[in-house]
């Protein structure tokens, strides 16, 4: 068959093996492109390299092939990437759209009202670095035009930048390109036309949606799965020493990711490898069953 002109990612972070929660993620992305008869690719979030953990790129994606879950494209790792952030960095800098900051994480904290996603910058060094300091993270103006978009999960989102979140780190003191720059230059570079992923990213997509359009890119359509919580309701992630996925029982782990996402497999699909339990739930694939929700204990 044909595929479409749908591109959708994934894109762990290697901090460490697969756990349960970004499975989740993964299994989302990947039924909701094929469902779509579209390509499926993954990208290694690699960039921020003090976090990374040796070996944790490769352990995810033996865990991903396992589960039968097959990338289309060569997996691009971020860390290879940084003359593609600088072009796009350069680009900004060049609109006069980035400054320098001074300010250290005591000094934002000690000043700043806390938001929907930690502190919000109180626009310090928009007007220049203070006499004796020295700027070394580079923030990105933000306006407070709203920003918004429909979320195929969470409905219409509308953020206001600079009052709800401040200007942003672009370029991070230690040298790093931010996060929110990088994924919105790859996902562009890849031509990624959905975003599906944990709910725990919503509030950073307005933000990339605004430098999306400073930098002249498309906006891809959104999706953010509910996350799997603890009891506590914090999600599972190395913080919370959730257990990695394994490669042991690939069948197990996929029924188990299929429950959370709402996706009831007939039982006699019990037993059969992977990639048959793959094509049932690509055919029946129904995001609709997840509508409104964010986040789901497990
Ligand atoms: N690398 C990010 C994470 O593991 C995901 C980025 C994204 O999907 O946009 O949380």
């Amino acid at each position: 068959m044909e595929r479409s002109d749908y591109r959708g990612r994934f894109a762990p972070s290697p901090t460490g093996p697969l756990h349960f929660g970004s499975l989740v993620a993964a299994l989302g992305s990947y039924l909701d492109a094929k469902h779509h008869n579209g390509t499926w690719l993954v990208r290694i979030e690699d960039l921020d390299t003090p976090r990374t953990v040796k070996g944790a790129a490769d352990d995810i994606l033996r865990t991903l092939e396992a589960c039968g879950l097959h990338w289309d494209e060569t997996v691009i790792y971020q860390s290879r990437r940084t003359t593609a952030y600088q072009a796009a960095f350069e680009q900004l800098r060049t609109d006069n759209l980035l400054y320098p900051c001074a300010c250290s994480r005591k000094e934002i904290t000690d000043s700043a009202l806390h938001g929907i996603d930690g502190q919000i910058y109180p626009g310090t060094c928009r007007k220049g670095v203070p006499a004796g300091r020295e700027g070394r993270a580079w923030r990105v103006r933000a306006d407070d035009q709203a920003i918004s978009f429909d979320d195929a999960l969470q409905g219409r989102i509308t953020q206001h930048l600079e009052s709800e979140i401040g200007d942003f780190v672009v370029k991070r003191a230690d040298g790093l390109f931010a996060y929110q720059l990088a994924v919105v230059v790859d996902d562009a570079a890849q031509g990624i036309t959905h975003v599906v992923r944990g709910a725990d990213l919503l509030t950073s997509t307005a933000r990339q949606i605004y430098l999306q359009r400073l930098l002249g890119f498309a906006t891809p359509a959104y999706t953010h799965l509910p996350i799997a919580v603890n009891a506590q309701g914090e999600k599972l992630g190395k913080q919370t020493l959730a257990a990695p996925v394994g490669t042991h029982s690939p069948v197990a782990t996929l029924l188990r990711a299929l429950a959370f996402l709402r996706q009831e497999l007939p039982a006699e699909l019990l037993g059969h490898a992977p990639e048959s339990v793959l094509i049932w739930a690509i055919a029946h694939w129904n995001k609709d069953r997840l509508k409104g929700i964010m986040n789901i204990p497990v």
